[in-house]
C-alpha cells in the first residue's frame, strides 16, 4: 500500500481490490461525517447508510491503511482483561454489557461477512490461546472457568489435544474458543467499504482531515481540497489518528507488532500443522501469534518494529522461534513481512469519547479491534439513529487522557522487544 511492502505485506498481496474512490473536492453536505476508513468507521457507515442516512467517510490514505489492513486477522471474543475483572474496571452495568457485546462480537462480524458476501477468507473454527509453562496453563484455566460460568463455548485442551490441532508439543494445553475465527483483515475492510458504498455511503480516500469546527448546530470538516458539513461527526481514527484528534493517539501507548508470512506449506505439512485453521497466540508476555491464510501460508508474528536494527533482529528471531516451534518449517522461506502499531490503553480497555456536541467515537482496542471495531461502529450508528441512548452505550464517556511517560514507554517497548528477540528464541 502506498508503495511500501512493509506496511500491509501479505494482505495487500492477496486482498481483492478496494473500491475506486477519489479525494474529496469542493463542498458537500451530509447527515453524518465519519473520519477514518477502518472497521469502526466503515461499519458505522454501512449501518447508517442501510438506514437511509446520508453518510460520508473521509480516509486520509486508503481503505484499511491503519490497523485494519495490518493485523493478524484473529476475530477474538472479548478483550485481554479477564472476564471477571471487567465489572470491577467498568462497574457492573458497563462491565457485563461490554462482556456480552464483545463475547458475541465474532458472530456479528461473521453475519456481516455472510450477509454482504465479503470474500475475506473467513474461518469459523475458533482460536487457540496456547499455554506456555505452568503460569500459562493457570492463566488459560482461569479464563476457561470464567467464560464457562457465563455459558461461553470455550474448552480447555490438554497438551496432547493442543498438539493434535497445532502440530507442536511446545504447549501445556490451549483454550479453544469456538466463538472466534480468522479472516483476511484488509479484504474484510475493503469488503465493508464495498458494502457501505452499495448501501449508499460516500467514501473519499486521500482525504486527511485537517480541521474540525462547530458552526451553529453543524460540523464543518476540512480536508486539504474540500469540506463536509454534517449534523454528526464520528471520529474513528484510533491508533493512526492525526490532525484534529491527536488526543486519541496520545491517550495510547503504541506497541509495534510484526508478521512474517511463509510460502505456502506442502499438503503434508498442512495436514499436520493447524489442519483446523484455528488462529493461535501464546501466553508469553512478549507474545507470539500464528495462523494460516487460505493458501496455506503460515503467518507468524510478535512484538517489534521492522525498522532499523529491529528488521534484522526480528527476522532472525522469527526463523529461530518458528524452527523451534515447528521443526519441519526450519528451512521455509518467508514471502512477505509487515508491521503496524497497536494502540494500548492504560487498563487495556477501549474508550468512548465525545469530542463536542454530536461528535463521538470509540478507540483503544488494544490489538483486538476486528470484532469490537465492527460492533462499536454499529453501536455508533444506532446511537445516532436514536435507537440507543447514551446511557445504554457499552462504555462510559471519558475524556482522552495521556498516560505518563508515553513516549518513553513506546521507545522501551520497541527496544525491549528487539533485546528480547536478540537474546534468543523464547519457546
Ligand atoms: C500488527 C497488528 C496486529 C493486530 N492484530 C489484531 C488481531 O489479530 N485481531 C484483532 O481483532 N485486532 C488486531 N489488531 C487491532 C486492529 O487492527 C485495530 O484495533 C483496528 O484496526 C481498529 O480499527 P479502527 O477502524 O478503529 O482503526 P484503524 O483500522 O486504525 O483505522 C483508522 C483510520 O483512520 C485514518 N485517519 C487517521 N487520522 C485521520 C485524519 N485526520 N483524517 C482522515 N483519516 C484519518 C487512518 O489513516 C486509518 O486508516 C492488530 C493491530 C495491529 C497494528
Amino acid at each position: 500500500m502506498l508503495n511500501d511492502p512493509r506496511t500491509h505485506g501479505l494482505w495487500e498481496k492477496t486482498a481483492p481490490p478496494a473500491p475506486q474512490t477519489q479525494p474529496l473536492a469542493g463542498k458537500i453536505e451530509a447527515d453524518v461525517v465519519i473520519v477514518g476508513g477502518g472497521y469502526t468507521g466503515l461499519s458505522a457507515a454501512l449501518h447508517l447508510a442501510e438506514a437511509g442516512t446520508r453518510v460520508v467517510v473521509l480516509e486520509a490514505k486508503e481503505i484499511g491503511f491503519g490497523g485494519a489492513g495490518r493485523n493478524v486477522g484473529l476475530i477474538n471474543a472479548g478483550m485481554w482483561v479477564m472476564p471477571d475483572d471487567l465489572p470491577g474496571e467498568l462497574g457492573p452495568v458497563h462491565g457485563e454489557r461490554l462482556l456480552d457485546l464483545l463475547g458475541n462480537g465474532p458472530r456479528a462480524v461473521m453475519e456481516i461477512i455472510e450477509k454482504h458476501q465479503i470474500a475475506c477468507e473467513l474461518t469459523k473454527n475458533g482460536t487457540l490461546h496456547c499455554a506456555v509453562g505452568d503460569s500459562g496453563r493457570k492463566e488459560i484455566e482461569a479464563r476457561a472457568e470464567q467464560w464457562q460460568r457465563r455459558g461461553a463455548p470455550v474448552e480447555l485442551l490438554s497438551a496432547a489435544e493442543a498438539e493434535a490441532r497445532i502440530g507442536t508439543s511446545a504447549y501445556q494445553g490451549a483454550l479453544l474458543d469456538r466463538r472466534a475465527g480468522t479472516l483476511q483483515p484488509l479484504a474484510y475492510a475493503r469488503g465493508l467499504a464495498h458494502a457501505a458504498l452499495s448501501a449508499g455511503a460516500t467514501l473519499h480516500t486521500g482525504s486527511a482531515v485537517t480541521a474540525a469546527a462547530r458552526n451553529g448546530t453543524r460540523w464543518t470538516i476540512d480536508t486539504t481540497e474540500g469540506t463536509v458539513s454534517a449534523d454528526w461527526l464520528i471520529v474513528a481514527t484510533d491508533a493512526y489518528s492525526h490532525g484534529p484528534w491527536q488526543t486519541v493517539r496520545e491517550e495510547q501507548v503504541h506497541l509495534p507488532y510484526f508478521n512474517f508470512a511463509t510460502v505456502p506449506l506442502t499438503d503434508d505439512q498442512r495436514r499436520k500443522i493447524l489442519p483446523g485453521l484455528e488462529g493461535c497466540w501464546d501466553t508469553v508476555e512478549i507474545l507470539s501469534s500464528f495462523r494460516m491464510d487460505a493458501r496455506g501460508r503460515l503467518v507468524f508474528g510478535s512484538v517489534g518494529a521492522l525498522r532499523g536494527p529491529g528488521a534484522t533482529i526480528h527476522e532472525a528471531w522469527a526463523r529461530r522461534a518458528l524452527a523451534k516451534l515447528l521443526p519441519e518449517l526450519a528451512d521455509i522461506d518467508f514471502e512477505t513481512e509487515w508491521y503496524g502499531q497497536i494502540g494500548m490503553t492504560d487498563n487495556a480497555l477501549p474508550r468512548f469519547h465525545k469530542f463536542g456536541p454530536a461528535a463521538i467515537g470509540f478507540s483503544g482496542y488494544n490489538g483486538r479491534g476486528i470484532a469490537p471495531g465492527t460492533v462499536f461502529g454499529k453501536v455508533l450508528a444506532r446511537h445516532i439513529l436514536g435507537q440507543i441512548s447514551e446511557e445504554e452505550l457499552p462504555l462510559p464517556v471519558t475524556d482522552p487522557k495521556a498516560p505518563p511517560f508515553r513516549t518513553a514507554k513506546e521507545a522501551w517497548y520497541e527496544a525491549g522487544a528487539a533485546i528480547a528477540h536478540f537474546a534468543g528464541a523464547r519457546l
